[in-house]
């Protein structure tokens, strides 16, 4: 019985303590969860509807290939149904792409500190990892292209970056694409693809006719808020993805996430409406932060990475949790000093300011 070696060198995704044991400890009533950056309005109200409907034939399985919604998704982006590749969400695209590109003999290249799923799926695949720094939360492009070699199979975007924020704008994804080599695959993982409001955020779609090696990565769960039912996709070239189907389970993706998808891609009134408050929420963050004396990123996603000074991130993560507000401490992602917070609705957002700042006083 011996694992992969590169598996021992692995943890296992470590979930945050459930909510009933932190209200027990603390004594607390209710808890407001800010850490995993979901849809805090939650989710379109023809949602319900329709899983109600496909309640009666669960016991049938789905449709593999997820042609109505993929019909849909295509129609609503302008590409080709067979440009399409869905996952149980996005994370699995992330898999499917590792296990059709990675092994050992390859490598593959990455920002520090970015979203943990591109490098714990490569290392799984025993792909020597490539990480470059971060510059002022945002990719350092000139570095990653010094980072390719003959041997890099992928080549990871994610923009905008979980956990600073910072987008790649297009002036500089056009020059980075156009340096790459084409037998490189360059993933661009928007899953904030919906918050986005930066006038010069790349629109990636375009590039895909003049670039067969980009695969977009996007997602149902975060401003379409079915984060609990696990649906998201690529987009790239239909030769790229006929290639890699191979790699993707039959039936991964289930028939509640399949209609729901469908149900919340036709409402786009309330990510809309979502994208709105969010980014009024984002506005309550910065002045908040300014007075406060925390740092920060301005963000193009849902969620805010900010820094103290003195308190650490465990810290400030630590005194929130024992008031009922669970953030993400910047500790595990690489920033000691910061926390992350999801931006809540704007009474939430009111709440954890009053906790925090009665913390930093
Ligand atoms: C949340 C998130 C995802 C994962 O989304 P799922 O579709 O729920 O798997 C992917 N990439 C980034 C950067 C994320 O923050």
């Amino acid at each position: 019985m011996e694992v992969k070696k590169q598996l021992l060198n692995l943890t296992p995704y470590k979930p945050g303590k459930p909510i009933e044991d932190v209200k027990r400890e603390y004594g607390l009533e209710k808890i407001v969860k800010l850490a995993s950056n979901e849809n805090p309005f939650g989710f379109s109200n023809k949602v319900k509807d329709v899983l109600q409907k496909q309640m009666d034939s669960i016991n049938i399985y789905p449709d593999g290939y997820a042609a109505e919604l993929r019909n849909a998704v295509a129609e609503h982006l302008k590409v080709s149904p067979r440009q399409l590749i869905f996952g149980n969400g996005s994370d699995e695209v992330v898999q499917i792409l590792c296990r059709a590109y990675l092994s050992p003999s390859k490598n593959t290249v990455m920002a520090k500190p970015t979203f943990p799923q591109y490098k714990h799926n490569a290392v799984i695949e025993g792909a020597d990892i490539r990480e470059v720094t971060l510059i002022e939360g945002a990719h350092d492009l000139e570095g990653m292209l010094s980072a390719i070699d003959e041997n890099t199979a992928i080549v990871w975007l994610c923009t905008p970056n979980n956990p600073t924020g910072v987008y790649i704008s297009e002036e500089d994804l056009l020059s980075f694409l156009s340096r790459v080599p084409n037998n490189v695959v360059v993933v661009v993982d928007e899953a904030y693809f919906e918050y986005v409001v930066a006038e010069d955020y790349p629109d990636s779609i375009s590039l895909l006719a003049n670039h067969p090696n980009l695969v977009i990565l996007r997602t149902f769960s975060k401003a379409y808020g079915l984060a609990g039912l696990r649906i998201g996709y690529g987009i790239a070239s239909e030769q790229l993805l006929q290639s890699i189907e191979p790699a993707r389970e039959p039936f991964n993706t289930s028939k509640l996430a399949q209609a729901a998808a469908i149900a919340a891609l036709s409402d786009q009134a309330f990510v809309n409406e979502s994208v709105l408050l969010n980014h009024e929420g984002l506005e309550q963050f910065y002045r908040f932060c300014d007075q406060h004396n925390l740092t920060y990123y301005q963000s193009q996603g849902n969620f805010i990475l900010m820094f103290h000074n003195s308190f650490t991130g465990d810290e400030m993560f630590q005194y929130l949790l024992e008031r009922g507000y669970i953030v993400r401490s910047g500790n595990a992602l690489g920033f000691p000093h910061a926390i992350r917070v999801t931006v809540g609705t704007a009474e939430q957002n009111k709440q954890f300011f009053e906790i925090l700042s009665s913390m930093l006083k």
